[in-house]
């Protein structure tokens, strides 16, 4: 695909003491190079601030322990950060930028397309923009909290054909493969049924980052909404990106075709400001694409 984004979990860029991965980053950011001497353009979203940044104030609970922690070690962190994509990338003749957004820069139409124009902008420019959400001034209730559906929504933003997640799991198994020995691996999945949610349990196992399976999940279904296939892989290799274009361990969630842009855009969202009841009727209508008529809305909640 011409646009990729990849997105890496803290608990790849930040060692257990709190220092960054320096080795590994390097050769990610190898990865990242060769394949922008092919014509490939990569978007990357980096998690790792709050765990960079909670290190360094000596914050108790990887600096998770309550929202200003969390919100002063994402500043401490992210410009620590930064610097050394910055500098990783530079040394591979790439030019790093940097987007922090909120949840509500992604949810409100007009500043969606804001977004988007900017991060278009940058690819044509062939800079390679590394995205978090600016965790520095989210609050609990308006923050994605995990940059997996962040990702996605940045994948389908960029008109991006594929998302990587590059996490310490290579995969979604049939059960959580630490508690079962008979756990295995689903190397791709379609639909994202009941069965496929059974799968997931909540929680990062790393205590480092703040999403698990569930949220993968979630990003999968966006994901998939936009039109972009998205891959679980393994980062705990060098060169983890090569690794996995060699075939490495991965589960792919494959993309039907994409839906309308703004069908895709609203099918993504993770705030709602109402709810509409409807009846089977409309319930059949709408599965064939038709439109919602007043008859079928039998209750409405919120305004909007
Ligand atoms: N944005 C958070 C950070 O940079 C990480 C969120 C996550 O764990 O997915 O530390």
């Amino acid at each position: 695909c011409p646009r990729l984004v990849v997105k890496i979990g803290s608990a790849l860029l930040v060692d257990a003491d709190g220092n960054v991965r320096r080795e590994w980053l390097e050769s990610i950011v190898a990865d990242i190079a060769a394949r922008h001497a092919k014509g490939q353009r990569i978007a990357v979203v980096s998690s790792g601030a709050i765990a960079l940044g909670a290190r360094r104030l000596r914050l108790p609970k990887g600096g998770r322990a309550s929202l200003e922690d969390a919100q002063a070690a994402a500043a401490t962190g992210q410009i620590a950060l930064s610097q050394v994509w910055a500098e990783l990338l530079g040394a591979q003749g790439l030019t790093a930028a940097q987007m922090l957004v909120t949840l509500n820069d992604l949810e409100e139409r007009r500043r969606y397309l804001n977004a988007a124009a900017t991060l278009h902008r940058l690819l044509a420019l062939g800079v390679v923009p590394i995205i978090n959400e600016n965790d520095s001034v989210a609050t609990a209730e308006i923050r994605f909290g995990d940059n997996d559906r962040l990702a996605a929504r940045i994948g389908q933003a960029a008109r991006a054909g594929g998302v990587i997640l590059l996490s310490d799991v290579d995969g979604l198994y049939t059960a959580n493969p630490g508690r079962d020995p008979k756990a295995a691996l689903v190397p791709e999945v379609g639909r994202i049924d009941a069965r496929i949610l059974a799968m997931a349990d909540g929680g990062s196992d790393s205590g480092m980052g703040s999403g698990g399976m569930i949220s993968k999940l979630a990003a999968a279904r966006i994901a998939q909404s936009a039109g972009a296939h998205l891959a679980i892989a393994s980062g705990r290799v060098l060169h983890p990106l090569a690794a996995f274009a060699d075939g490495g361990r991965c589960t792919v969630f494959v993309a039907p075709r994409a839906t309308r842009a703004r069908k895709a855009w609203l099918a993504g969202r993770l705030t709602a400001r109402g709810r509409i009841h409807v009846d089977a009727g409309a319930v059949a209508a709408l599965g064939k694409g038709r439109s919602l008529l007043p008859a079928g809305a039998v209750h409405v909640e919120g305004r909007f």
